[in-house]
């Protein structure tokens, strides 16, 4: 086998300590493909020993309680390499042995959760996300780790992110969150299309049933996508960035520390631009801008967060607009998808969304398979319209000097990866900070009851009216009104 280290260049995160050899534990991962395993090892560092290994209950992005500890088949403790007994635990991700250990080998099935696979054994590509594959020893959850995955055959799976002939990966970070959330694949085959945008290496790759795709076009709409973060934002928010493009497979998408995982369907990369521009939009909204339950990520226990509306459906709405300004979609058809977007709301929830609120769809999700909401409430659909609903409320209160983008500024800039994370009334008040103290009672309304969106009343004041499917301008609006909806979404006068 060739253990030639590779791919630290696209996955040299925040470099472990210099010294930190000694405290690094070192994880190895195989592949089995009949029937289809991944072999995983974990040692820790010399001198250092355990007595319980942790799978996580849960992954970032996917807000279900998968309890990972069911797709173990085996476990084995050692110590100096001699047999340690083991004793199941309390909980089914939780595993126990008689005395301590230094290193503890299992195995895990294939299994895909909401939005991606975690571990997918074909023919010609093994794809890895490992947050759903990597147990932990004690709490050494937050220790510097790395991680050695191995290719079962050299001939059959040549290629890894890298993108040159390798036989192995190598990530590194100092914590297992970061490398969890970090998914590398194995292939025969790759397309590949490489940029450096504002100083900052950007790449799409195509793996998969990649025949015919023109790996560039994809790679075109990510940049754009990029683009109008680093516009809106001022910076990247990540060292590097990959979209991992798997043609023909699971079709979802699910954002990732340094990326995105993308399910594409269609040859045409245009059909993929609400998807890619929705992952790419996490890059600032989820990755970077968490509230506190989420950072760091307790993988054992779920959280509870009241504003995963904002996180899905901000950021849907933040996509669509981003799509807008990066000329993939006409002001029209932006208005439509608001519109279509409410009157899906209401035909498919029915009396759900006047009983459950935003807080509850999110509070509640961990309660119904499919990470969307809870009892019928779906925190994208009713979150997106919330966020629309919002970004013209507080340009209708600052006399059009603010919009959304500013909410997300200022939390961008107020929850870097070095702080804690958002306090969950943060919204509401940089809400009230630009939009003038009739938003407070209004997000109220909106997030924390049930109670029907002031819908028609919101696009008046913006200077629009609903007429079937389309948003257009209202004969009857005011001047402030006509003002707002001649500049949305952005703030230029005409
Ligand atoms: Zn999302």
């Amino acid at each position: 086998m060739n253990l030639r280290l590779v791919g630290l260049g696209v996955f040299a995160f925040a470099a472990v300590f210099a010294n930190a050899a000694d405290k690094t534990v070192k994880y190895t991962m195989k592949f089995q493909k009949d029937p289809p395993l991944a072999i995983i090892t974990i040692k820790l560092p010399d001198g250092e020993k355990g007595t319980r290994f942790t799978m996580p209950a849960w992954i970032p992005g996917d807000y279900f309680a998968w309890n990972f500890g069911n797709t173990v088949k085996s476990v084995k403790f050692t110590r100096y390499d001699e047999d340690v007994t083991m004793n199941r635990g309390r909980s089914v991700n939780e595993f126990y042995a008689n005395e301590s250990f230094d290193t503890v080998e299992y195995t895990v099935t294939p299994s895909r959760g909401n939005f991606s696979d975690n571990l997918l054994i074909q023919p010609n590509l093994i794809f890895v996300n490992g947050a759903g594959l990597l147990g932990w020893i004690d709490d050494t959850y937050s220790q510097p780790s790395e991680l050695e995955a191995i290719a079962p055959d050299p001939e059959e799976f040549s290629i890894s992110n890298a993108g040159k002939p390798v036989s192995n990966q190598v990530l590194k970070s100092d914590t297992l969150e970061l490398i969890g959330d970090t998914p590398f694949f194995f292939s025969s085959s790759m397309l590949k299309h490489e940029s450096t945008l504002h100083k900052v290496d950007h790449q799409f790759l195509g793996f998969g049933n990649i025949a015919g795709v023109n790996i560039d076009e994809f790679g075109a709409i990510g940049n754009k996508a990029a683009e109008e973060g680093f516009k809106m934002f001022g910076t990247y928010p990540y060292k590097n960035y990959t979209f991992w493009g798997h043609f023909g497979g699971f079709p979802a998408g699910l954002e990732h520390a340094q990326g995105c995982r993308l399910g594409l369907w269609g040859k045409n990369a245009n059909d993929a631009a609400s998807l890619i521009f929705h992952e790419y939009v996490h890059a600032y909204n989820v990755k970077h801008i968490r509230p506190k339950q989420l950072r760091p990520i307790n993988a054992l226990n779920i959280p509870t967060v009241s504003t995963l509306w904002w996180l899905e459906g901000g950021t849907d709405y933040l996509a669509d607009v981003f799509r807008y300004r990066a000329g993939l979609l006409s002001k029209k058809e932006l208005l439509r998808e608001m519109s279509s977007t409410y009157n899906s709301m209401i035909r498919r929830g029915g009396q759900a969304y006047n009983t459950i609120s935003l807080r509850d769809s999110s509070e509640k999700v961990w309660q119904t398979r499919g990470s969307q909401g809870f009892g019928g409430v779906s925190y994208y659909t009713k979150g997106k319209v919330v966020s629309f609903l919002l970004d013209l409320a507080i340009r209708r209160g600052s006399d059009n000097a603010h919009k959304l983008d500013d909410v997300f500024i200022s939390l961008y800039k107020e929850t870097g990866l070095k702080n804690p994370g958002y306090d969950e009334g943060r919204i509401r008040e940089l809400c009230v900070e630009f939009g003038g103290e009739e938003l407070g009672p209004l997000y109220d309304l909106m997030v924390e009851t049930a109670q029907p969106l002031p819908w028609t009343e919101l696009l008046l004041k913006a200077g629009f009216r609903e007429q079937l499917t389309e948003i257009i301008d209202a004969e009857n609006s005011d001047a402030i009104g006509r003002i707002i909806r001649s500049s949305y979404p952005d703030q230029k006068k005409d």
